[in-house]
C-alpha cells in the first residue's frame, strides 16, 4: 500500500501549470489519498506533516506528461529495424502487427493488413473492449474506439462508434492527415474534404482526437476549431518520417484557433523514442525552423501541451494535468543535479531545451511513488528487457520481416 500522504517539500521549482501558471520557488506539494491537497511555498507548509517526505531542494516538480498517440504494438520488441532508406516500411508496420495480439477495427479495404471486419462486427467487438476495460485500475485505464482512419472505415461504422462512446462517455481517435493529394481523393469519394467529411456525418466533436494532422487546411482547421475536435501531433515522427512539417505542419494555426494539442510519441519504430522531454523539445524548435522564426512555440506552450493542454485533449483536465488543490497527485521530480540543467535560470527554458528524460528522478502516479530515485517500483527492468529481445527475435523469426542489423560489417 502507497503511504496515505506523501509530501515533496523545498522544491528548487513547483511548475505548476495553473491557471496563473504559477513557478513556485522553494515550494511544496502535499497529497493524501492520491490527490493534492496543499501547494505552495515550503514555508506556507512549514506546519503540514506527511507519511513520507521528499527533500525537493534538487528537483523540478512537474504534472504527469500525456502522451497522446502511442501504437503498443509490434514495435516495442523490434524497435530500430527499419533502415533509413526504407521509406514507407507500412506494408512490414502491419504485418508485424497483424501477428501479436490486440487490435483496431476498420471495415473497408486498406493497402495494409488491418484488422477488418463487417461494420456490424466492428462496432460489436468494440462496444465489449470499451466495457470490459474503461475505468479500471481506479480509473488509470480509460478505453477507446479506435477506428483507424476515415480512409479504411464506412461512414456507417464511424458514425455508429461516435453514437457508442457518446453513450459510454468515452472517446474515439483516428489517424487523420490532409493536403492536396488527399483533399483531391476525398472531394472525389465522399464529396468533401478529409475533415470536413467527418463533421458532415457528425464524427468531430471534443470526445474525437485526431492524430497527426499534417497538410490541413484553413477550412478544415475551422472545422476542428468550431466542433471542439482535440489533436494530437507526433513533431519527432512527423520530422524523422520526412513528413515536410514547413509545408504541412499547422501547429502554430491550431493553437491561435484555441484548438487543444496533445503531443504523441506513434510508434516506437516512428519516433522511437517515446521521450515526451524531446518530444516537446522538437515541438518547440521544429517550427522556429520550419518558419525561420523563433517565437513560434514558446518552450511555455510545449510544455502547456505535454501536460495541461494533453489532459484537456484527452477529457481529462479536470482531474490531471496541473498540479492544483483537489487534483490527482500525478507528478514528476527532474534531477537539477546533472550537468545539462547547469546552470538553472528559467526552469521552463532548461526543461525543454537542455533535459531529456534520463533527469526523471522521482515520478508518482495518483499519489504512489513508481519511479523512486531513478528505480522503477514495479518491474524488474534488466529482466523486462531480455523479455522484449526475446519475443523481438520470434516475432521476426514467425513473420520473416527482418533487415541487415548494421550497414556497416557487422562481425
Ligand atoms: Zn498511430
Amino acid at each position: 500500500m502507497p503511504p496515505q500522504s506523501l509530501k515533496i517539500d523545498h522544491a528548487r521549482y513547483v511548475l505548476t501549470l495553473d491557471r496563473q501558471r504559477r513557478i513556485i520557488q522553494d515550494g511544496a506539494v502535499l497529497v493524501e489519498n492520491g490527490r493534492v491537497i496543499r501547494v505552495g511555498k515550503a514555508a506556507e507548509l512549514a506546519d503540514t506533516r506527511a507519511d513520507r517526505v521528499i527533500d525537493g531542494r534538487h528537483l523540478v516538480i512537474t504534472p504527469g506528461f500525456f502522451n497522446g498517440h502511442m501504437h503498443i504494438s509490434y514495435a516495442h520488441p523490434v524497435r530500430g529495424i527499419f533502415p533509413d532508406e526504407q521509406a514507407s516500411p507500412l506494408v512490414h508496420v502491419f504485418n508485424l502487427q497483424a501477428a501479436m495480439l490486440g487490435e483496431c477495427v476498420t471495415d473497408q479495404p486498406a493497402p495494409w493488413a488491418l484488422p477488418r471486419y463487417p461494420a456490424a462486427e466492428a462496432v460489436a467487438r468494440t462496444t465489449s473492449f470499451l466495457t470490459k476495460w474503461n475505468g479500471r485500475l481506479d480509473g488509470r485505464i480509460r478505453a477507446w474506439a479506435m477506428p483507424f482512419s476515415y480512409e479504411t472505415c464506412s461512414a456507417g461504422l464511424l458514425e455508429t462508434l461516435k453514437h457508442v462512446v457518446d453513450e459510454q462517455h468515452t472517446g474515439l481517435t483516428l489517424h487523420h492527415n490532409s493536403g492536396a493529394k488527399a483533399r483531391q481523393e476525398s472531394v472525389a469519394r465522399h464529396g468533401h474534404t478529409p475533415t470536413a467529411y467527418l463533421e458532415s456525418i457528425g464524427v468531430l466533436g471534443p470526445n474525437v482526437l485526431l492524430a497527426h494532422c499534417l497538410g490541413l487546411d484553413e477550412a478544415e482547421i475551422d472545422c476542428i476549431a468550431r466542433s471542439g475536435t482535440t489533436v494530437v501531433m507526433c513533431p519527432v515522427t512527423a520530422a524523422k518520417g520526412g513528413r515536410g512539417v514547413p509545408e504541412h505542419g499547422r501547429m502554430p494555426e491550431l493553437l491561435a484557433r484555441g484548438v487543444r494539442i496533445a503531443l504523441g510519441c506513434d510508434s516506437p519504430n516512428n519516433s522511437n523514442h517515446l521521450d515526451m522531454v524531446r518530444t516537446m523539445n522538437m515541438a518547440a524548435i521544429q517550427y522556429k525552423d520550419a518558419r525561420q522564426d523563433t517565437r513560434q512555440i514558446p518552450a511555455e506552450a510545449a510544455l502547456e501541451m505535454a501536460t495541461i493542454h494533453g489532459a484537456e485533449a484527452l477529457g481529462l483536465g479536470a482531474e490531471l494535468g496541473s498540479i492544483e488543490v483537489g487534483k490527482k497527485a500525478d507528478l514528476v521530480a527532474f534531477d537539477v543535479l546533472r550537468p545539462e540543467w547547469q546552470a538553472l535560470w528559467n526552469p521552463v527554458n532548461n526543461l525543454v531545451y537542455n533535459a531529456d528524460g534520463r533527469s526523471v528522478h522521482t515520478v508518482v502516479i495518483d499519489g504512489r511513488v513508481v519511479v523512486d530515485a531513478y528505480r522503477q517500483t514495479f518491474v524488474d527492468e534488466p529482466r523486462l528487457y531480455a523479455r522484449v529481445q526475446e519475443i523481438g527475435e520470434r516475432l521476426q523469426a514467425r513473420t520473416g520481416i527482418s533487415f541487415p542489423r548494421s550497414r556497416w560489417p557487422l562481425n
